[in-house]
């Protein structure tokens, strides 16, 4: 019988890193994967045109939960996706990245106890292991930190891999993070970076795309900027002085700004939207699709953000990246990357130096090569296959 395995997609960071690993895992005889979204990115460009780019089946199942605060959501999720769980029994739920739902399907999931009655249907995939009577947790992204507990993603993370059975890591930094915390090393696989395996997957259609033509600017001539943190934009000091700082560096270089919905709400909340919309040079769209916005990347001269995923998307391709932040759960970016943290105050004054990360500083970090939803296949076929080694319970 195959093994049914959940991939959990909840918000725009999540759908590349599930993307290679059900392409992968639909090449294995023995592995029947069903996506499962969350609806916490609902509208079309934060989440149906990322199915069609990266060329994923509409959601197996789509919970529908929607946006709320924190705690709603979160409990929305449990809920919702424990009656999931219940109804369909999967083996291994594949929980990625740090958003509410990783969360919140962890959680129900390692809570979870099948009801003894329907254990033995016949057709029915099965649990794993039959004392836990719950199907594994794996977290794909595991062990990384920002040490900076204000941050809703950092609870998250710490959550998702103090409560998962087997934890799927990006770089060296993540591996210690987890020895840190007490998780027993045979639980932790570095399997490295799944976001740049949809990055190769997708590469020639990223460059056919050719987006820095569209918008009529010149390869390595222009400036790509995206933010969207709440430490960025919830404050109106702070995006007061961003938007100050976006109009001098556009006296100097043409930027191209797709704006998040959170931070457009914000802009038009606090009034600067239009007079942002009104700054020469600056141009200012909606979200974009995953082509376009990575064929945008690819043409850049650098990058000014506060995402987690284009952190990395640049170091890999070898882009100057400015993080508008005071920290980093992806350090491996700033020590072997091309990636800076910056404050607002101190932006400028960077814009006017990134010719200086030099040749030395554009490393690509260890398996960091597309081939990590190959390693990850790999790793769960020795979770199933050494089941009854396994320990889940317990560090
Ligand atoms: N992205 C995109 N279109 C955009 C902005 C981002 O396709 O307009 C992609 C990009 O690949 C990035 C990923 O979405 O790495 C996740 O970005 P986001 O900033 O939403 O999430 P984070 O990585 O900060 O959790």
């Amino acid at each position: 019988m195959k093994k049914l395995i959940h991939l959990i997609a909840a918000a725009r960071p999540n759908f590349m890193k599930i993307a290679p690993l059900y392409h992968a895992l639909c090449k294995e005889t023995w592995a029947k994967p069903e996506i499962v979204h969350t609806g916490q990115h609902y509208d079309a460009n934060m989440s149906d045109t990322f199915f069609r780019d990266l060329e994923l089946p509409p959601p197996h199942h789509h919970l529908g939960i929607g946006s709320g605060s924190h705690a709603e959501q979160t409990g929305k999720v449990m809920t919702a996706y424990e009656r999931l769980l219940e109804a369909t029994r999967p083996s291994l739920v594949v929980v990625v990245g740090d958003v509410n739902s990783t969360m919140a399907c962890t959680l129900a999931t390692v809570k979870i106890k099948y009801a003894e009655k329907a254990t033995n249907q016949s057709e029915e995939p099965q649990p794993i292991s039959s004392s836990l009577q719950r199907p594994l947790v794996a977290h794909l992204e595991a062990g990384l930190r920002s040490f900076d507990r204000t941050m809703p993603e950092e609870i998250n993370r710490i959550v998702t891999d103090s409560l998962a059975d087997i934890l799927w890591t990006p770089s060296a930094d993540g591996d210690e993070n987890l020895a840190r915390e007490g998780i027993a090393v045979d639980k932790i696989v570095r399997v490295g970076n799944i976001m740049i395996d949809s990055l190769e997957m997708m590469r020639p259609k990223i460059e056919a795309t050719n987006m820095p033509k569209q918008y009529g600017f010149k390869d390595g001539s222009y400036g790509l900027v995206t933010l969207h943190r709440p430490s960025n934009v919830d404050d109106q000091g702070q995006l007061e002085a961003i938007c100050a700082a976006l109009k001098k560096i556009s006296q100097r270089m043409s930027l191209i700004f797709p704006v998040h919905p959170r931070t457009r709400k914000q802009l038009e909340h606090f009034d600067f939207w239009h007079n942002l919309k009104q700054t020469p040079n600056l141009t200012l769209s909606e979200p974009l699709p995953y082509l376009q916005f990575m064929s945008l990347v690819f043409g850049s001269r650098l990058v000014i953000t506060d995402s987690g995923g284009v952190q990395e998307e640049t170091t890999y391709l070898g882009i100057p990246c400015l993080t508008l932040r005071a920290n980093t759960e992806r350090p491996i970016t700033v020590s072997e990357g091309t990636n800076r943290l910056c404050s607002v105050t101190t932006l400028a004054q960077h814009v006017g130096e990134v010719t200086t990360i030099t040749k030395n500083q554009r490393k690509k970090p260890l398996m960091w090569d597309g081939c990590t939803a190959e390693r990850v296949v790999v790793s769960i076929r020795d979770i199933l296959h050494l089941q009854v080694e396994f320990t889940p319970s317990g560090n």
